[in-house]
């Protein structure tokens, strides 16, 4: 192999063979790798959730997941639904349930029906011979209203039947497993052994997708790569109890990166804790930014800038980055609506004539600023070719101008693609 071939890995193969649909959205197999999130609103409340959802939705979570945790939580349900169909709000919603949800299911099928997805965690399923029957009416019901189901466990919340079997196993053993091994092998043999139970039940196994979280990263890539090589289930990966801020952020980032790159995972969800008063979509747009930055997929533009040095003295360059991004987010929903393709477009806005010229020449649309000392004029390049110098007190306004003329330019309006150019490539 080239050692300069990039690892490309939108072409890796994924480790799941089988796929799951869930509300029409496929998952796992070829398909792209599905972004999800889930409220934190009271599940009760209809319209705060409804509202939620659709936010969560606009933001780009192609799955929304709720807790369906009491009688009026389930109640709630269809109402849900009515509402954000009333609000054009079409996504998927998927049911969490923890200790009653063979009761609530079964007591309230209006529930059952206008959810696409059940998710089951085996550790708070029930305790002691309930547990078997539990778990078999919940997968009967799925079943009866052929509703997939992610069977998801946690390690806050581990199957304790399971974990005691596998150290009594451990305790046999010539040379007995480290505590950390032993919790890893009881989490995916409570997925695996669940699973089967399931299609025992008779949920196909093209109904079924498994998770098995933790929070820390180096255990979750480890329970994941042996999920992957011990199965072929469409893999829900996500770091559980990621964190807030940066720390969430980067800790599901390092998790995450390094098994999509290993063409594990088929849904992914970032866990953030929001900030008081933030917004609960920025688990979305982070899982977004994952994807796409790792070249998995596209969702929007993406707006390179370098960090700034001593060669700026002004935050001009920092201030028109910004002012680029929110235009770009600003205009995307009318964008993605008119023209194919846009999602690809690429930007950059640069501090200096050091790596200005050419990192701008590597994106669609490329500005580099003046620095400290240089002329006071900023070249603009497109698909690497310098087509205008832009100065005074109009650049950030000029170069928008130039944006909006580039998409309507380059991207063939939805309906006449077939007439169309191709759409424009970064060089
Ligand atoms: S491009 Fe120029 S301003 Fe930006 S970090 Fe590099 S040297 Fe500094």
């Amino acid at each position: 192999m080239n050692p300069l071939e990039p690892l490309c890995a939108a072409a890796r193969p994924r480790h799941a063979t089988r796929s799951v649909t869930v509300g029409g959205v496929r998952i796992g197999a070829d398909a792209p790798i599905v972004v999800q999130s889930m409220t934190n609103t009271d599940t009760a409340d209809v319209i705060r959730t409804a509202i939620q959802i659709a936010e969560l939705a606009r933001a780009g979570s192609e799955l929304v997941r709720i807790t369906v945790n009491n009688e009026d939580a389930a109640r709630a349900v269809p109402e849900i639904r009515e509402q954000l169909a009333r609000m054009n709000v079409e996504v998927p919603i998927i049911g969490d349930f923890h200790y009653n949800g063979h009761r609530l299911l079964s007591e309230h099928p209006a529930c059952a029906e206008a959810l696409a997805k059940f998710r089951i965690n085996p550790g708070n399923v029930g305790a002691g011979a309930r547990r078997d029957t539990q778990f078999a009416d919940i997968v009967e019901i799925a079943c009866r209203y052929d509703k997939p189901v992610r069977i998801g466990v946690n390690w806050g919340s581990l199957d304790q039947s399971v974990l005691a079997r596998i150290m009594d196993e451990n305790a046999g053993r010539a040379e007995p497993y480290d505590a950390g091994t032993v919790m890893r092998e009881a989490l995916v043999t409570s997925a695996l052994e669940s699973a089967r139970k399931a299609e025992e039940i008779g949920l196909p196994g093209d109904r079924i997708i498994l998770s098995a979280k933790v929070s820390s990263v180096q255990d979750l890539i480890a329970v994941y790569r042996d999920l992957a090589r011990r199965c072929d289930y469409p893999l829900h990966l996500g770091l559980t109890e990621a964190g807030m801020g940066s720390k969430g952020i980067v800790a599901s980032t390092a998790a995450l990166a390094v098994l999509l790159q290993e063409g594990i995972g088929d849904t992914i969800r970032v866990s953030l804790t929001p900030e008081p008063n933030g917004s609960r979509s920025q688990e979305v747009v982070v899982a977004q930014e994952i994807l796409q930055t790792m070249g998995l997929r596209a969702f929007t533009p993406m707006v390179t800038a370098c960090p700034g040095c001593g060669r700026t003295t002004s935050t001009f360059f920092q201030e028109l980055a910004a002012d680029v991004q929110g235009f770009v987010r600003t205009n995307m929903p009318r964008w993605r609506e008119t023209y194919d393709g846009v999602e690809n477009l690429t930007l950059a806005v640069m501090g200096c004539v050091v790596n200005g010229p050419g990192e701008s020449k590597h994106a669609n649309i490329g500005i580099s600023l003046p620095g400290t000392g240089e002329t006071p004029a900023a070249p603009v390049f497109e698909d690497g070719v310098k087509t205008v110098t832009l100065r005074g007190e109009g650049i950030a306004t000029e170069f928008k101008s130039i944006i909006e003329r580039y998409v309507a330019r380059s991207y063939p309006e939805k309906g006449r693609a077939a007439d169309a150019q191709e759409p424009a490539q970064a060089s």
